[in-house]
């Protein structure tokens, strides 16, 4: 492992590198030779991961590090079995050099989308290759008491399909990193707590160390609508671009962003509630209290509202009292000629292209991407949330912005979750801008006793 206590074994270490980093800004960190070599390894690894099959000669033009240096650092990457030698690259003379690729089986994470109605977890490899994957239902209405969930009950439900998934993956323990958890609401991804989930009902609930106790694993801790971000990045639309937007429409609206090739996550304790900003100050009451944020005009909880009331006044014509209102059924209706319930699906997909709009304004990003269950509307509502964003948008803000609308299933989301562990593990030490992890083992007893 490339862990800073093994770096501190010695080795080589880059003059010029270390002469740069004495003038980093991040003064709270100790620059020394051990530093700078995890620095090195980090560098060399993420370029095999990247650009690899690669050979050391090209390792060291693209990072600017000796060939000895490049040598012994790719040659304890390969004792470490995190890369290994995979072929030959074809050169007009001489000796061809061997190339270098990262072993995906070295190590495995797992990766859960925490829901009030269920959990899916998935175990991947380090390139967020699904190896297993599962879900449970455990979590239906008996876990809620006056509308708030037990937290206890949530986590030793999660600690049971995490167990489970890892037994059918077939993966030691030994070889796991972590386990990552998505959860919509704000999280403090630093501690590992939910500040505030209005699905669950939860203010300030840790949930990391609890159940890193459980498991004897890692566990980081993520906005949902993050680690889907983070997914984009690794292996979704996301890859290749230095700044896009995911923009997520489904029981709430939530964004999650990528800038400057780097994501996004505020000062960790929560960022991207685009879903309540306000867009009409004497509209609707939101969920969180405030009056007229976007997700009251526009989250797919909101359509079905106004899909209810509009079927108590008579307004649908192929829905009735007795009609289950969901948004497939209103699609439906619209499909089949309704043309209120079509008005009801035109009118949310204008509010998220005016959240759109927003972003493009703010960010003007090259591309945007629009996921969750809600954009299965389909035109109904997308056809006018794109002529909202026109319309809205400043000047030329956004005319270069590529949309992409994707449905992410929750195999997706689960994933993203993962990719919160493998984003961690992959992360030079420069950037490590928050705690690696809740480690397993924190938080027993008083942590445990703190669940409501
Ligand atoms: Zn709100």
């Amino acid at each position: 492992m490339w862990s800073a206590e093994n770096a501190k074994k010695g080795g080589p270490f880059d003059a010029v590198k270390s002469r740069l980093l004495l003038f980093h800004p991040m003064n709270e960190i100790r620059v020394d030779r051990y530093f700078g070599k995890a620095v090195n390894l980090s560098l060399v690894l993420n370029l095999v991961k990247s650009a690899g099959p690669i050979s050391r000669a090209e390792i060291a033009t693209r990072s600017g590090l000796s060939a000895a240096t490049v040598s012994n650092l790719s040659s304890e990457l390969i004792d470490d079995g995190l890369v290994h030698e995979t072929g030959v690259v074809e050169t007009s003379r001489g000796r061809p050099p061997v190339t270098l690729s990262l072993n995906s089986k070295a190590k495995y994470v797992v990766g859960v989308k925490v829901m009030p109605g269920s959990l899916v977890a998935v175990v991947t490899d380090l390139d967020a290759q699904v190896v297993s994957y599962q879900e449970s239902t455990e979590l239906d209405e008996a876990s809620f008491r006056n509308g708030k969930a037990s937290a206890a009950v949530v986590v030793g439900n999660i600690a049971s399909l995490v167990k489970s998934v890892i037994t059918a993956s077939g993966v030691d323990q030994a070889d796991l990193l972590g386990v990552g958890l998505g959860l919509a609401g704000i999280v403090d991804s630093t501690t590992g707590t939910c500040r505030y989930s209005p699905f669950f009902g939860w203010r300030d609930v840790d949930l990391a160390s609890p159940l890193a106790s459980l498991l004897g694993l890692d566990v980081y801790l993520e906005n949902d609508v993050n680690s889907l971000t983070i997914a984009e990045q690794w292996f979704g639309d996301g890859r290749g671009y230095d700044s896009f937007v995911v923009v997520t429409v489904g029981s709430g609206v939530g964004a999650g962003f990528v800038l400057n090739g780097q994501f996004y996550g505020g000062d960790g304790r929560g960022v991207g509630e685009l879903g309540h900003i306000t867009v009409m100050p004497s509209g609707p009451t939101c969920g969180c209290g405030k009056r007229g944020c976007l997700e009251v005009m526009a989250s797919d909880a909101a359509l079905v509202a106004a899909a209810k009331k509009a079927v108590q006044r008579g307004e649908l014509t192929l829905l009735d009292e007795s009609s289950e209102v969901t948004l497939e059924t209103v699609v439906s209706a619209a499909t089949a000629g309704d043309e209120p319930a079509r008005r009801l699906l035109a009118d949310s997909g204008r509010w998220l292209g005016v959240g759109l709009a927003m972003i493009v304004n703010l960010l003007n990003p090259e591309l945007l991407i629009v996921a969750g269950e809600g954009v299965e509307a389909g035109s109904w509502r997308l056809g006018p949330m794109q002529e909202a964003l026109e319309e809205n948008r400043f000047d030329s803000l956004g005319s270069g912005t590529k949309l992409v609308v994707e449905s992410a299933g929750d195999v997706t989301w689960a994933r993203g979750a993962a990719c919160v562990v493998l984003s961690e593990f992959f992360k030079s030490p420069l950037h490590r801008g928050r705690p690696a992890a809740v480690p397993a083992g924190a938080g027993r007893g008083v942590h445990g006793e703190e669940l409501p």
